[in-house]
């Protein structure tokens, strides 16, 4: 892979990564190209949690690093959007108002719940939580889709009680391929996610079998990140990344550049 754009800082509520150190470490590691997409979930319900972004200091602080670095990396500068039935027009204006060269949209909550916490499948199956995670998705899919790419779909897996052991997205097929389907309609990519690997759930997010429907249905737009909330996880596991995504019918992965996609074969 050329880049990873799917990389968090400081920026971010969850992460402490200094964005220069993220940089040096990039370059450190051979990576051509950086995307970073801090996270904004807002009204995330998670008290003391807070996702949000002083865009203008974002944009400065990563356009200097931009300039610093020109010749020895390349980097880009997108956003996470945690998805939520009401902020599509506040992520529409917001997708307006910056020069963002990427943006994911991102699936967070269940039932109104951040699923890291447990009390999330407190008396309830993990089946369930799942399958409403994807319902959830498709719900606020259908009611906003101007982002470029949807980031790691199923990534509920992640905290199930018996995590990839309750899991066949098979299950969930008829509501995952409705998710596909709009991806296909609205020209969004599908992340490969590789933090599903390093996180112990033994697959990628999504699971394979998903990459492959959606190249079934016409999908052509894969990106890859490693979702790095810290420096030293950048770029990990891009080799399995791309045998995976050959393994699925993929002769390209794509990147964005003024929310523009770019191939690059596999
Ligand atoms: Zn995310
Ligand atoms: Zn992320």
């Amino acid at each position: 892979m050329i880049g990873d754009v799917h990389v968090h800082s400081r920026f971010s509520g969850d992460s402490d990564a200094d964005p220069e150190e993220v940089v040096q470490r990039a370059i450190r590691g051979g990576l051509p190209q950086l995307c970073f997409t801090d996270h904004i979930d807002w009204d995330f319900p998670v008290e003391d949690m807070v996702f949000d972004i002083d865009f203008a200091e974002y944009f400065s602080t990563l356009s200097a690093l931009r300039d610093k670095y020109r010749g020895e990396i390349t980097i880009l500068i997108g956003v996470e959007l945690g998805m939520q039935q009401h902020l599509g027009p506040r992520y529409r204006k917001l997708l307006a108002e910056y020069p963002f060269d990427f943006a994911i949209g991102s699936q967070h909550l269940v039932e109104g719940m951040d699923p890291y916490y447990p009390e999330t499948f407190e008396g309830k199956t993990d089946a369930y939580i799942y399958r409403k995670y994807f319902e959830e998705t498709l719900q606020n899919l259908r009611k906003f889709h101007d982002f470029d790419s949807m980031g790691h779909l199923d990534y509920i897996v992640r905290y199930g009680k018996q995590r990839r052991r309750s899991y066949n997205c098979r299950d969930y097929a008829d509501v995952i391929d409705e998710i596909l389907k709009l991806l296909v309609k609205h020209n969004i990519a599908l992340e490969l996610n590789t933090a599903g690997l390093r996180k112990q759930v033994g697959a990628p997010n999504p699971h394979p079998d998903i990459l492959r429907r959606y190249r079934e249905l016409g999908g052509t737009l894969v990106t890859v990140g490693s979702d790095s909330h810290k420096s030293h996880t950048l770029g990990f596991a891009f080799d399995t990344a791309g045998e995976i995504l050959k393994a699925c019918g993929f002769t390209h992965y794509v990147y964005y550049v003024k929310r523009q996609p770019k191939f690059v074969r596999l």
